[in-house]
């Protein structure tokens, strides 16, 4: 993923998909309108940001490809594996319940918006057809990104093999500690849960918060109480990865930013404890 600039805004595109037929962008928070918390480049109005300011980042950041928010295909986003196939008939409009989005029409451009959950892209240059996902845990143990995949070759005859992949910026193992719920949920759905699912080093295991208030780095194993068991780092973007190469997919490009780890450049709903914004990933042809 290399970035980018345009005026103030800072974005990212995958190396592993082309620039021509197919554009695409990974919006990172910088380069918008919008105050703390929610600052700069806030695209979503579900959270409690400012309505103007949500419309004029968007007018920045689609206006990238010549857009603006009724020129775009947006998704209400439910943690599920449903996938849409829409067309430029559905720019400028919500698609309800779906958490991936299929075309194969120039003109119509799929926009998400995240923070921590995986961004999904798949391109088929032969076909000429695009996908656009959302996957966070639920969305990676219900297999969005596989359905994805078998959506793109049912409505658009896609052979998985020419797909061209991209996990986008989510969380990542380092930050994502996850309890028992996820852990069931993973070791039920992954045929190799075990490295999904990383033992917490002594140093994973104290919070940021922790090690602000002691300033210093944590003190050594065996002077701390034993860690809970019940608890891992779950890797996420390793998680739908895999998803995408059972599915068929040989080619797949992982962001390597944690959206947790690198708050300067994205949002993050998990370190930022649920006062923050969504950045954008925008896929057209
Ligand atoms: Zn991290």
């Amino acid at each position: 993923m290399k970035s980018y600039s345009h005026d103030d805004l800072l974005a990212f595109r995958f190396d592993g998909l082309p620039n021509g037929h197919l554009r695409h962008a990974v919006f990172s928070r910088r380069g918008g309108v919008s105050v703390a918390p929610f600052d700069s480049l806030n695209l979503s109005m579900a959270v409690a940001d400012e309505r103007e300011r949500v419309y004029a980042n968007r007018r920045r950041a689609y206006g990238l490809f010549g857009r603006d928010t009724d020129t775009v295909v947006h998704a209400h986003l439910v943690h599920g594996a449903t996938v849409a196939r829409v067309t430029t008939a559905e720019n400028g409009t919500w698609v309800h319940h779906v958490d991936g989005l299929i075309t194969d029409q120039p003109g119509c451009v799929l926009t998400m918006s995240f923070a921590d959950c995986a961004p999904i892209l798949l391109y088929d240059p032969v076909h000429r057809a695009i996908g656009l996902g959302h996957a966070g845990w639920k969305g990676a143990v219900a297999d969005l990104p596989g359905a994805l995949v078998r959506a793109m070759q049912a409505q658009f005859g896609s052979d998985p093999a020419e797909l061209l992949a991209a996990v986008g910026p989510c969380i990542g193992p380092c930050c994502y500690e996850v309890g028992e719920i996820v852990i069931d949920a993973v070791t039920a759905a992954f045929a190799q849960p075990d490295d999904l699912l990383r033992p917490m080093s002594d140093e994973l295991r104290v919070t940021s918060d922790e090690f602000r208030a002691i300033g210093h780095r944590p003190t050594p194993l065996a002077t701390r109480h034993s860690p809970p068991t019940t608890h891992r780092h779950f890797d996420l973007p390793e998680a739908n990865r895999r998803n995408l190469l059972n599915a068929g997919v040989r080619h797949v490009e992982l962001a390597e930013y944690c959206t947790a780890c690198r708050t300067d450049l994205f949002f993050s709903h998990r370190a930022e404890k649920g006062r923050t914004g969504r950045f954008g990933v925008v896929l057209g042809l």
